[in-house]
């Protein structure tokens, strides 16, 4: 029986639980990190109870050697049972697997991910798991569709395609959706033949470590799929500039985007695929459908306690329906919920940690880095930049507070009279924090969504079709939702314009991330040359 999942869920829970084991795992083993020193769990249930000190759990840290340990594992299990070496179709049967699984454990995926990331667990479990689970069936079905072509060139010539894997591949995720952020990665890369070393958020790890004993039960060959839990600057750095490792497939933010391109670029050049952060628009018409428009708008900016790299954190809304639309969306958000993650009635959850939710000091902030918006976001957290809106002259129109005395919880927070060039307006806050600003022209609205460094996606409210499509059209980003937002769907890209990165997620897209294009070329005939 699994334990019950509960604010008491502890250290002393977890220990002696065979359901979850918490070291490093390299070759479908669980051990210790090389270096034998652990890092503590202390997240958002902590938050709930912050007096008692307590940590949720430890877990092995990975070092720059247990990337290397990874990697010849990985590199073995490419040579000799997975890559072209096994039948394709076995791919897809033990991917299917695994995600029966997954739908086995609903319950303790949902429980784990609201634990460590502080997500309501009633979220957790209808959206993340089960789009995890939708991901890796998803991608089960196309691992014996990985196919070339033949490219007609006469007679005497044959000429065709091989789409190889491309080896050890190296992932790298963000805690924020620390189990669907994994599905999205590892999908792609296995159902094409690939090997993996994943590193996940030192922050959020638990469902990755759950699902690491989900593959060997699946049967996923030992050394296919190696996690490690570790720090950036150690673990990940080591995987983003490792000689052996052919591609790194990176999700986080911009600023850590970049050093990963750069650790690939002055390494062995690797493939690199980026997805990055976001400051996504909203824009509501003035023929909007109007009830339709606020949910989605309020489940764009606080779902996920606004953590989420397309979040809809620029609202634009046309000035005929300005009063009407700020009128209904204030009666919403009073009557969104906050707090313990456990209890359904709740539409918001802990933001993840401590620094997340914090204020730090906004002199830390250099003007001349203005052209990498993330770099403020390492400096400025949640609150700070509530206090930044604040001091730039905004007015905080709801919330801009703490939720209850202790943990990490954060009103939803809007803002108006925001100018174009305040810090609110222009950096992802990655917190339950937006901005509404009135317009009324088309041409200016798309002209003020797409100024930004960011192209992540966007979102349009309208019942004109016609308005809405010309609209999107002109939008500078990777994802236009019409009429909804927030709502991706694993057979559809995902991925960046500009600054939100490169490469796409999802659909038959993403297979290209994670394959070499070799072009055979037969001589037929018999002429020499
Ligand atoms: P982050 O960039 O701080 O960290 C992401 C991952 O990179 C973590 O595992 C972290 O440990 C690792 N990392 C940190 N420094 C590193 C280094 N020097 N070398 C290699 N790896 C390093 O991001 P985060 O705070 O975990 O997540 C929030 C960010 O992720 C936001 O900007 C958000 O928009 C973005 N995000 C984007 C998408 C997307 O699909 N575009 C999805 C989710 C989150």
């Amino acid at each position: 029986m699994p334990p019950t999942f509960t604010h008491e869920f502890d250290n002393a829970s977890f220990k002696g639980q065979s359901f979850l084991e918490t070291g490093v795992f390299i070759d479908g083993k669980f051990a210790d990190g090389s270096d034998n020193t652990t890092i503590d769990m202390a997240h958002t249930l902590i938050s709930l109870r912050t007096a008692t000190g307590k940590v949720l759990c430890q877990v092995a840290e990975a070092t720059p050697k247990d990337v290397d340990l990874a990697v010849k594992a990985a590199q073995q299990a490419f040579d000799t049972v997975w890559g072209m070496k096994a039948p394709a179709e076995n791919r897809g049967i033990v991917m299917n697997k695994l995600a029966d699984l997954m739908e086995a454990h609903v319950d303790e995926l949902a429980a784990l991910e609201a634990l460590d990331n502080g997500k309501p667990f009633s979220w957790a479990k209808t959206v993340d798991v089960i789009a995890a689970i939708g991901t890796i069936r998803y991608y089960a079905g196309w691992a014996d569709k990985i196919q070339g072509k033949e490219i007609p060139s006469g007679e005497e010539k044959l000429a065709y395609t091989r789409h190889e894997p491309m080896g050890v591949v190296g992932q790298i995720i963000p805690w924020n959706f620390p189990l669907l952020m994994l599905a999205w990665k590892i999908g792609p890369a296995l159902a094409t033949g690939n090997t993996i070393v994943m590193k996940c958020s030192e922050l959020t790890p638990l469902t990755a470590l759950f699902m690491c004993k989900l593959s060997l039960q699946a049967g996923i060959p030992p050394g296919v799929f190696n996690l490690l839990v570790g720090y950036g600057h150690t673990v990940g750095a080591a995987i983003s500039s490792h000689m052996d490792i052919q591609k790194v497939a990176f999700t986080g933010s911009t600023l850590v985007g970049r050093k990963i391109a750069e650790a690939a670029a002055k390494s062995n050049l690797k493939n690199v695929t980026l997805e990055l952060g976001g400051k996504s628009p909203n824009i509501v018409f003035d023929d909007c459908e109007m009830e339709q428009a606020i949910n989605w708008t309020t489940f764009g900016i606080f779902w996920n306690q606004g953590q989420t790299c397309c979040a809809g954190s620029r609202i634009f809304v046309h000035a005929k329906i300005y009063d009407e639309f700020l009128q209904k969306f204030t009666e919403k958000i009073k009557n969104l919920k906050v707090g313990d993650p456990f209890d359904n009635a709740h539409y918001q959850g802990a933001q993840v940690s401590q620094q997340q939710y914090d204020v730090r000091s906004i002199l830390l902030y250099h003007a001349e880095q203005r052209s990498i918006d993330s770099f403020a976001y390492y400096l400025q957290r949640i609150m700070g930049y509530i206090q930044s809106g604040k001091s730039e002259g905004a007015t905080c129109h709801i919330g801009g507070e703490r939720h209850g005395t202790e943990g990490y919880f954060i009103q939803p927070t809007i803002f108006t009279d925001c100018k174009p060039d305040m810090k609110i307006v222009r950096e992802e806050i990655f917190g339950p924090v937006g901005v509404i600003i009135k317009f009324d022209d088309d041409d200016d609205v798309i002209r003020q969504a797409n100024d930004t460094t960011y192209g992540l996606a966007s979102a349009i409210f309208s019942q004109n079709l016609n308005r809405a499509i010309k609209t999107a059209n002109r939008l500078h980003a990777g994802t236009v939702w019409i009429n909804s937002t927030n709502s991706t769907d694993f057979r559809v890209p995902f991925g960046g314009y500009k600054q939100s990165g490169m490469g796409r997620e999802l659909g038959e897209y993403a297979l290209n991330n994670y394959t070499n294009i070799k072009a055979v070329h037969v001589n037929l005939g018999t002429e020499m040359i």
